[in-house]
């Protein structure tokens, strides 16, 4: 490997927090109010301005922000009515915050398949819509299933969908944002994210009930006027008595480092998806290797990349994450018989039984993951992918007697 081009930037750091976030963290730090119910008569707390901003940037009529990301899906799921022993369907090719926030009330993940897109296998979905009344559907890596075949699937099955779009802010589907076509829109807004809060989570819906029954959930100890979008006093006349308070608010520090972040999001998403076709344009035509297309429908954000090495041996995977690993590509395998950092199958999850689900393991098994954290230029992009090219052009060279593609 003597010359061989090495890449030395790092696959985990993201960008520093803009000045003016931190000018904003720093004046919520010296007014000493970082509780978000802790405001000054006729103040507007930063976790309730987020809460507008948010709104008004997703055309929801509601935003809660909360604590996690999965705090959030889980909110969203209590509020829909799910419980212990409920069923709820969720794609097999996610991350484990997903079967978990299913699990964290209750309830039982029916996986449904995954397709050579990427995105839930509608037909499985179409088979197994008569097994539960929600969807929790993840948008995993930012790939888009068509939204507009999915609900009307759900909608004539009686199936509220609750939109994970932990991958998916300020993506669209023919238009319409990511979070929109759902009862519930579930983002994140930890480091890994589209915006770096450290650690948060926002969930928007229309719709009054929803909405006055998260914020109950989220530990609003009843100043739920307090909050930047709320919905009528109705809505909470009953549910005050019903929800528990289950507290995972966000606060006035998080709340204020994100809206100045907010206000940049589709200029940051753009810088994604340039870099993401940068790596997609040196990786197409790799031999053995498949590029995953992207329907003209879906406005993605590409934040992170993925490809197919469809129907290699285990061995010859591991050799090419180790082979870029050596020159300082790191790549993630979906296909991995044990959970490792983020990546983990579904029949890792043993909490959630699971039935096989052959055609789906088969594209589990091939693909191959890279986070694009905005610290990485074009020329970055370019030599990252370069490199993966020429390790999978040898390993394919080595491997193809034994590969049928
Ligand atoms: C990160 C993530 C979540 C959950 O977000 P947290 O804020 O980490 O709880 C949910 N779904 C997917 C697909 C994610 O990647």
């Amino acid at each position: 490997m003597t010359g061989a081009e090495v890449f030395t930037g790092n696959f985990t750091q993201q960008e520093p927090i803009p000045e003016d976030a931190i000018d904003a963290a720093i004046a919520v730090m010296r007014s000493g109010r970082l509780h978000r119910y802790n405001t000054a008569a006729g103040e507007i707390g930063e976790v309730a301005a987020l809460e507008r901003d948010f709104a008004a940037y997703t055309g929801a009529k509601y935003a809660l922000a909360v604590a996690s990301g999965g705090y959030a899906m889980g909110a969203a799921l209590r509020a829909v009515g799910v419980g212990p022993g409920d069923r709820v369907l969720t794609n097999a090719f996610t991350l484990a915050p997903v079967p978990g926030a299913i699990a964290g009330v209750g309830a039982v993940p029916v996986f449904v398949g995954v397709t050579e897109a990427l995105t839930i296998d509608l037909d499985d979905l179409e088979a197994k819509a008569d097994q539960a009344r929600v969807l929790m559907l993840s948008h995993m890596r930012g790939h888009l299933a068509d939204m507009d075949r999915l609900m009307r699937i759900c909608d004539d099955a009686g199936v509220t969908v609750i939109e994970d779009c932990a991958h998916t802010m300020g993506a669209a589907w023919r238009g319409r944002l990511s979070g929109r076509d759902g009862l519930i829109g579930c983002y994140s807004v930890q480091t890994y994210k589209h915006l770096n809060a450290g650690e948060g989570g926002i969930l928007i819906t229309d719709d009054d009930d929803v909405m006055a029954r998260a914020i109950l959930l989220s530990g609003s100890y009843m100043l739920f006027g307090k909050h930047g979008t709320v919905p009528p006093d109705a809505a909470f006349a009953q549910a005050k008595y019903d929800m528990p308070n289950v507290s995972g608010r966000m606060d006035n520090l998080r709340a204020a480092i994100l809206r100045p972040q907010l206000a940049r999001l589709d200029a940051q998403c753009a810088a994604w998806t340039a870099r993401y076709r940068a790596v997609e344009a040196g990786l197409r035509g790799t031999p053995g290797l498949t590029v995953i297309e992207r329907p003209e429908e879906e406005s993605f954000v590409g934040s992170s990349i993925q490809f197919l090495l469809k129907d290699w041996p285990d061995g010859a995977v591991s050799e090419v994450l180790n082979r870029c690993a050596a020159r300082g590509v790191q790549l993630k395998w979906f296909g991995g018989a044990e959970p490792e950092g983020y990546t983990s199958r579904y029949d890792s999850w043993h909490y959630a039984p699971s039935e096989a689900l052959p055609p789906s393991d088969r594209i589990l098994r091939a693909i191959v993951d890279m986070r694009l954290p905005l610290t990485f230029s074009l020329n970055d992009c370019a030599l990252i992918a370069r490199i993966i090219r020429a390790e999978v052009g040898a390993v394919w060279q080595q491997a193809l007697p034994t590969v049928t593609p």
